[in-house]
């Protein structure tokens, strides 16, 4: 196969639009709802509600603020109402998913509290119940819970929901990109007490920006609502009696995600053909795919993403912003192969780095499946260390181009791409 440079950048996931969304957009125009209050509002939060099998979902205007009300939510049935200019976590330890992006663990902080980063497992690379249960026993106090579905895939939701409530945990579940993924049938977003998804411009589907939060009581989405439009009571002027935020969906965003909806399933089999392709692809590399339960879940292949063998990984050297590596022949490493294929014109990313090695939490407790609780002392790969497995991920593992208009051609050319880079060295 001849190798040459895409002509068109391939993304790792980029909006993909389908024209119906502009008539919701232009209906709101046409109407002259341009603002937090509308039929796109009302619409795209009802479909949301049948796809996902919840009573309510409350339009927000990211997944990063449904987060943080849905944790000011959380501690506020367990802690109680802060005063204001206070947070609602101040002196809480919070368990939460440590590789993942750091919008799913930020509003722990917004809320003054701590986060307590869990490890991964390697099973489906979310949140290790082995090691929560360690956490349990080191902070017994512990009564809050953010977990992440990572690219797509469901973690372990069923012995994560046990162990909380043999705790009595609440859990606030980030299922910002795992739409229309389930768990034992279930879609994902509804196993928490409290629910997150997101509507950002890379999600598998987009309002250009916006989230909700998902949950089955009715008074809790009343207050959400109330909450993210500056929490006017009623009354005949603008009284306010709790603490609010300007956090609600735009009619304009919510007529893009209505046009979006009816279009979801369609990219989740795209995405799926995607991640086979690679799968088939790569079945003679000393390589993985991300892994999933075949049995009890279904992911909506967000991201595909591979994992290097350990002893097929050339030497990669990681400082704080840097990185290096040896070029070896039959053996390749993450760093490698982005580079490669950026010079072909394609798109690929590092996997989350962990939240516990993030200079702004590396402060924080980490608590593996040994219950060490301790973050690596540096950036660099400390050769031997074994119990970290969210570092041995973000070490040997990376997302692949994953758009869901790449063509089967173009996905040969990647595999084709990265099978050199463990044999020799295109284009260097
Ligand atoms: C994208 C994302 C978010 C945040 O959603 P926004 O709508 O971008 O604010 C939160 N958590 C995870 C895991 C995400 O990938």
């Amino acid at each position: 196969m001849e190798l040459k440079p895409f002509e068109k950048k391939l993304y790792l996931s980029s909006p993909t639009t389908h024209g119906e969304e502009l008539k919701y957009i232009q209906e709101a125009f046409d109407t002259n709802w341009l603002s937090t209050v509308g039929a796109n509002i009302n619409e795209a939060e009802k479909l949301i509600c049948e796809k996902i099998g919840c009573k309510n979902a409350v339009g927000l205007s990211s997944g990063t603020a449904a987060l943080h009300l849905a944790i000011r939510l959380a501690a506020e049935k367990l802690y109680g109402q802060p005063k204001v200019g206070h947070g609602s976590l101040e002196g809480r330890r919070v368990f939460c998913s440590d590789m993942t992006f750091d919008a799913t663990v930020n509003p722990v902080a917004y809320e003054g509290g701590e986060a307590v980063f869990i490890d991964t497992e390697y099973d489906t690379w979310n949140m290790d119940p082995v090691a929560l249960e360690k956490a349990f026993e080191m902070y017994p106090d512990v009564k809050m819970l953010v977990i992440a579905h990572l690219y797509g895939t469901p973690g372990k939701v069923d012995e994560i929901r046990k162990i909380c409530d043999r705790n009595g945990a609440l859990i606030v579940e980030d299922a910002a990109e795992s739409l229309g993924a389930t768990y034992d049938g279930r879609q994902t977003g509804i196993f928490g007490d409290v629910g997150v998804i997101s509507f950002n411009g890379n999600k598998i589907i987009t309002g250009s920006s916006g989230g909700m939060l998902l949950t089955d009581s009715d008074e809790d989405a009343d207050k959400i609502r109330k909450w993210s439009t500056q929490s006017r009571e009623d009354a005949p002027w603008y009284q306010h009696e709790e603490l609010g935020f300007n956090y609600r969906m735009s009619n304009i965003i919510a007529g893009m995600i209505r046009g979006q909806i009816p279009h979801l399933d369609e990219h989740i089999a795209q995405k799926r053909a995607i991640y086979n392709r690679y799968r088939e692809g790569f079945k003679d590399l000393p390589v993985t795919m991300n892994p999933y339960d075949e049995v009890r879940s279904e992911p909506n292949f967000w991201l595909s993403c591979m994992l290097i063998d350990s002893d097929a990984m050339s030497r990669q050297v990681r400082g704080e912003r840097d990185v290096l590596y040896e070029k070896t022949p039959g053996k390749s490493c993450p760093t490698e192969i982005l580079d490669t294929i950026a010079k072909y014109n394609a798109e690929g990313r590092p996997i989350w780095k962990p939240m516990h090695m993030q200079p702004i939490y590396r402060m924080h407790a980490f608590v593996t499946r040994d219950g060490s609780g301790r973050a690596r002392s540096n950036a660099y790969i400390d050769e031997g260390a074994v119990s970290d497995i969210g570092m041995d991920i973000f070490d040997r593992g990376l997302c692949l181009p994953s758009d869901n208009k790449m063509t089967p051609d173009q996905q040969d050319m990647i595999i084709e791409i990265v099978k050199r880079c463990f044999v020799e060295h295109p284009m260097m």
